[in-house]
């Protein structure tokens, strides 16, 4: 069973999904997201928030990791669904400000499996995605 470092498989899932799979959910991820993820987490040394419905009763943000096929939120083929993308909130940092940090450090070993940033989000939404670029930048 995958064992992240910083992460509960709650924080990263939908709350009908977690319900329904249980740790078997944690195939539903691209084991390099889950990788770029704790890198994130490690290379800022802050807390960073995906979902927080779990001790929210429920009631708090829960499709910015993995998002089941029908799910009534973001694009028909969004990375999401492939358990591919995570939408992050960095305590401390402004998403602008952690985008160009982490675009300025893109060399460093730690987030070297994230490959694109969306741009002009109030979140800091990355994905593994391959691209051309090292890391690109694309807009909805
Ligand atoms: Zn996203």
């Amino acid at each position: 069973m995958i064992k992240m470092k910083y992460f509960e498989l709650y924080e990263l899932i939908d709350r009908s999904s977690f319900m329904k799979w249980g740790v078997r959910a944690w195939v539903l991820f691209n084991p390099r997201a889950l990788e770029a993820l704790d890198g994130l987490r490690e290379f800022f040394n802050a807390p960073i928030t995906v979902n927080n419905w779990w001790g929210n009763d429920g009631k708090g943000m829960e499709y910015r990791g993995y998002r089941p096929e029908d799910c009534p939120v973001g694009a028909k083929y969004s990375e999401h669904k492939n358990g591919n993308a995570f939408d992050c909130t960095v305590k401390g940092y402004t998403a602008d400000d952690a985008r160009r940090i982490i675009l300025e450090n893109q060399d460093n070993p730690l987030l070297k499996r994230i490959m694109r940033l969306e741009a002009d989000v109030s979140w800091v939404h990355f994905d593994c995605k391959e691209g051309k670029e090292r890391i690109y930048i694309f807009k909805a």
